[in-house]
């Protein structure tokens, strides 16, 4: 097999011949076809989130298909096509795994980060965590889905969980996530406002041609009050800007794994039962149920594909924000 290697925090990944890998008891080998790049893939590499593990292949919106069953795999079969996303593997004895919290485990796995990922030729999946995929939809347009489109349908529920009705809400940060999510929200009669960086004019568009209601830069308030607010940007000045924008018991959902500092601000912003919460990970359950509702809703990826051998080049288009929608490696 061959993959892009993350072999010291901050480096460029490195192209490798490796073995190819065998699958143990209860896992799966995947050939795979399509690896999204997600904003999580830039913070593995910058060696922004505890406990980095080098070397390591990166990626976890994995598509492909099963070439090799480890002892035990029940209910996936050879040649069957899967999504592994970013829940790689989880304990199944802590009390989070005990009370239907997979997503919060306390010795959980993830995919390209704990795990070797899917900047790969070939992976090795837990087979509890490999989601059957169906045969409609291409490879590539369909990994996106797999933490992009994931991350965002749970922060969505978590923001409808908070704040009661809402048919006005907030999306901070205008990439993979927010452009999976504003066509599901909007499916569903909610109404889009989109923030982006000051003056990315370019992005603002994107968000208008995708629906959006209105689209400006996250330093302008927007033309109504908010319900909630979803932050996927990874700054953390946009929380006190978002909870000025969201009514009284709106929300404010920070849907990253990192965020930069958030800087100190007048308790009024809180204050009249605004809610501030975080997302993490994912529980299989927000993959079933939003992998079945993906396609009924029509939902649509932008993607720009990468040979796998550029996943730097698509790493630092990420950065720069130079693409619309999501970057997907092809092998
Ligand atoms: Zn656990
Ligand atoms: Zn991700």
């Amino acid at each position: 097999m061959h993959a892009m290697v993350l072999n010291q925090i901050g480096a460029p990944l490195e192209w490798v011949e490796r073995p190819d890998p065998l699958p143990g008891p209860g896992e799966i080998r995947i050939k795979i076809s399509a690896c999204g790049v997600c904003r999580t893939d830039l913070h593995v590499v910058d060696g922004e989130l505890a406990d980095p593990r080098t070397p390591i292949i990166p990626g976890h919106e994995i598509v492909g298909r099963i070439d090799r069953l480890g002892e035990g795999v029940t209910g996936l079969s050879l040649g069957e096509r899967v999504g592994v996303p970013w829940l790689g593997h989880t304990c199944r004895v802590c009390p989070c795994c005990l009370t239907g919290h997979e997503n919060l485990c306390d010795h959980p796995q993830f995919t390209g980060y704990s795990r070797d990922g899917g900047f790969a030729t070939m992976t090795i999946a837990d087979a509890r965590f490999a989601f059957p995929l169906g045969e409609s939809g291409e490879d590539a347009a369909l990994a996106p889905l797999l933490c992009a489109g994931l991350i965002g349908w749970r922060a969505y529920k978590i923001a409808g969980k908070n704040a009661g009705p809402m048919p006005n809400i907030g999306l901070y940060g205008f990439g993979a996530a927010a452009h999976i999510l504003a066509q599901v929200a909007q499916a569903q009669g909610h109404r889009i406002f989109a923030f982006t960086s000051s003056g990315d004019i370019k992005t603002q568009n994107f968000a208008r041609e995708l629906g959006a209601v209105w689209a400006g830069g996250s330093d302008e308030a927007p033309p109504e009050k908010l319900d909630a607010a979803i932050i996927f940007a990874p700054v953390g000045a946009l929380v006190p800007l978002a909870l000025q924008a969201v009514r009284k018991s709106g929300a404010v959902v920070c849907a990253g794994i990192h965020m930069s500092d958030i800087p100190s601000f007048p308790y009024r912003l809180l204050w009249e039962e605004r809610k501030l919460v975080s997302v993490a990970n994912l529980t299989r359950q927000d993959g079933v149920e939003f992998l079945k509702l993906a396609p009924q809703l029509g939902v649509k990826t932008s993607i720009t594909r990468y040979p796998l051998q550029q996943a730097n080049q698509a790493l630092a288009d990420l950065r720069a924000g130079a693409f619309d929608g999501a970057a997907v490696l092809i092998p």
